[in-house]
């Protein structure tokens, strides 16, 4: 690998740079609460008694080791490279998420936090916050944007269950990004007793950082598991991008191994066309969206355009801060997944391995699809099963039964 596709180790460097993105726009409000924030995850960081609860929860709560299962009938289907499935779908409450919201509920414990909010789109980073939120007894407050509150009202009825009041946000388009607004607002009021759990790894420093850190665990233990059942890394390493967190934390434990090729993967909607996909790298610009500079979708103007994608989590129009840092210097390729490819993957993985991938993931088996049969049989490919597919059965079945 040349020398420009290494990354620093040093990112994001003090106020939260990954290259030219990242960084803090934020009202001047927050400056102080996002500094002490990163002073309380620098403590925690190097505190072996955060890490042994946190460990002891992702374990005897949450259900970690994932498993990483060989996909063999999925492998033979497609002639190619072995196929891994790293199995997030498996965690408790159905996705990676909940290893973010503990972490970081955590933290919230630390600072002295009373009272939790977040924002969601599909649903999942609402569920797994309303979650540690019941586990820790603590006062929990969601922003959802209505139509995705219709979209996904099973998971509406989850978090109340547990406990969570979901606000209904009405602006704009009434998904992730007006959700988002409204918790940056409710948190710019509140920030003196609330912790905002942020859902993926995006916004503000130090946010891309922590939730990085917090995901990096599904990359330490494919990373193991991989040389306890082949002896050798993977030759590629792949996973959807939403907001990227998923994907940053399979990918970071191996950015250094620079035989490992590794593949994000976006929702490409209805094809790239204006307003009707959500994939950044296709047709993005250079911008700033809610707390972060990085690459984004808008038009001419700089106003954010809309987005489309059949996966609530996958629909936004930022991507993280460090995936555009990665896309930046090369070490990682990015590519999309329409509608219509992720809808066949989520049909194929359920009719040959009997799992129902969530349609977010379904993304990055898409391009597993496409691509496995293409690598040699020697060839190890390790993708992100990063959360299972029940939430979506419902919209799935209009199209495919
Ligand atoms: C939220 C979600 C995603 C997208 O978010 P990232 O931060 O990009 O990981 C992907 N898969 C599932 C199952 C999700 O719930």
């Amino acid at each position: 690998m040349s020398a420009v596709a290494t990354p620093s180790p040093t990112v994001p460097d003090a106020t939260g740079h990954f290259g030219r993105f990242g960084g803090m726009f934020v009202p001047e409000t927050l400056m102080a609460p996002l500094r002490e924030l990163a002073a309380a995850y620098e403590s925690a960081r190097t505190d072996p008694a955060f890490h042994a609860e946190l460990d002891d929860l992702l374990h005897n709560y949450c259900g970690r080791p994932t498993p990483l299962y060989f996909a063999q009938r999925w492998t033979e289907l497609l002639g190619g490279a072995k196929i891994y499935l790293k199995r997030e779908d498996l965690l408790h409450t159905g996705a990676h998420k909940i290893n973010n919201a503990l972490g970081q509920i955590l933290l919230a414990r630390r600072l002295g936090k009373k009272r939790i909010i977040a924002e969601t789109g599909a649903g999942q980073h609402g569920v797994a916050t309303a979650t540690v939120c019941a586990r820790f007894g603590m006062e929990c407050v969601i922003y959802m944007g209505k139509v995705d509150m219709e979209r996904q009202a099973l998971n509406v009825v989850r978090m109340r269950l547990m406990g969570a009041e979901v606000r209904a946000v009405t602006g704009g388009q009434a998904t992730l990004k007006e959700a988002v607004n409204e918790a940056m607002r409710d948190w710019v009021a509140s920030v003196d007793h609330t912790h905002y759990i942020l859902g993926s790894a995006l916004g503000s420093h130090p946010f891309p950082m922590i939730v990085r850190d917090m995901q990096r665990v599904i990359g330490v233990e494919a990373r193991r598991q991989i040389l306890e059942k082949e002896g050798r890394l993977p030759d590629l390493l792949v996973a959807c991008v939403g907001g990227g967190s998923n994907a940053i934390g399979l990918f970071h434990p191996f950015i250094g191994d620079e035989d490992v090729r590794m593949v994000g993967v976006e929702a490409g909607g209805e094809g790239i066309i204006p307003e009707r996909h959500a994939a950044r790298f296709q047709g993005g610009k250079l911008g700033v969206l809610q707390g972060t500079k990085t690459w984004l979708l808008a038009n001419d103007d700089g106003q954010i355009e809309l987005t489309h994608s059949v996966s609530a989590g996958l629909d936004y129009a930022a991507i993280g801060p460090e995936h555009a840092y990665l896309h930046d210097i090369g070490r990682v390729e990015y590519t999309y997944a329409t509608d219509a490819e992720a809808l066949a993957a989520f049909k194929e993985l359920a009719h040959c391995e009997g799992i129902i991938p969530a349609l977010e993931s379904s993304h990055a088996m898409a391009y597993v699809s496409k691509i496995a049969g293409s690598l040699p049989k020697s060839s190890l490919i390790v993708v992100n099963l990063s959360g299972r597919g029940d939430k979506d059965v419902e919209q799935a079945s209009k199209f495919l039964l």
